[in-house]
């Protein structure tokens, strides 16, 4: 089998007391789109903010492209041993909360990053973020304050932001959550054409619609594991635990 894009072995993750990821294994092959639905806090948030080292785990393994991102090459332990640079690379994330810089344009927001990370020029920055704003279908709006945008809108930027420094997996933790009803198509449509370019994505969403029919695999967690995970059809349609039937039951409205 190819090598796994993300993988992750017997991952760990504790606050104080609170054991939040109790062992958590999971391959995700390159262009695939894991969907991740479980209750509020089973883990969710938790897991992505490990595969991009905003919370490094305390054990197990996160390996991206092959590589251990817990350890950095020839660094030493602890903090320091962190491969931040290799994962800012390579794992973009689009939060629930668009987190846009209100006092800059959407250009300024885009190509922000890939001037003061990536090193690139003005000129070119902007030509790839205007690129990219037009792929999400925002073209007209370079000069704009996010105040002055949608939630939509703003959350599409967002996307646009994290594409800019050409990420080679991208994570959404819950982008339409925050939306009104009639918003959340526009930023579903922008990830479904990412995924269908070949983006690999977790994506946890309490979207069913888009885990169905977006999904390549489904996975469930709850209390700090994955209970149940599998094609879409069968996790969602004929689900084995008894878990994840009350949690979908509770989700659709069957029960
Ligand atoms: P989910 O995204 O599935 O709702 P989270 O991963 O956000 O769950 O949270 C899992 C648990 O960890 C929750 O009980 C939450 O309160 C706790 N938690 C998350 N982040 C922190 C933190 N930085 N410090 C302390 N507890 C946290
Ligand atoms: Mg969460």
């Amino acid at each position: 089998m190819a090598e796994a894009m993300v993988k992750l072995e017997g991952v760990h993750k504790r606050f104080g007391q609170l054991e939040v990821l109790k062992g958590v294994d999971l391959h995700v092959q390159k262009g695939e789109v894991v969907c991740i639905l479980g209750p509020s806090g089973s883990g969710k948030s938790t897991l992505l903010r490990c595969v991009n080292l905003l919370e490094p785990p305390e054990s197990g393994e996160i390996f991206v492209e092959g590589q251990d991102i817990c350890k950095g090459p020839g660094s030493g332990t602890g903090e320091q041993s962190w491969n931040l640079d290799f994962v800012r690379q390579r794992v973009g994330m689009v939060f629930q909360q668009f987190n846009l810089f209100p006092h800059k344009t959407v250009l300024e927001n885009v190509t922000l990053a890939p001037r003061q990370v990536l090193g690139k020029s003005r000129a070119e920055a902007e030509e790839k973020a205007k690129a990219l704003l037009d792929r999400v279908g925002l073209s007209d709006k370079f000069d704009q304050y996010p105040e002055r945008l949608s939630g939509g809108q703003q959350q599409r930027v967002a996307i646009a932001r994290a594409l800019a420094m050409e990420p080679h997996v991208m994570l959404f933790d819950e982008v339409t959550s925050a939306l009104d009803p009639e918003l959340v198509k526009e930023v579903l449509d922008t990830m479904r054409e990412l995924a269908s370019e070949g983006m690999t994505m977790l994506v946890v969403t309490h979207e069913m619609g888009f885990a169905k029919e977006v999904g390549d695999q489904v996975v469930f967690m709850d209390g700090g594991v994955i209970v149940e995970q599998g094609k879409p059809a069968d996790v969602l349609d004929n689900p084995q635990q008894e878990r994840t039937k009350k949690f979908l039951g509770l989700v659709l409205g069957t029960s």
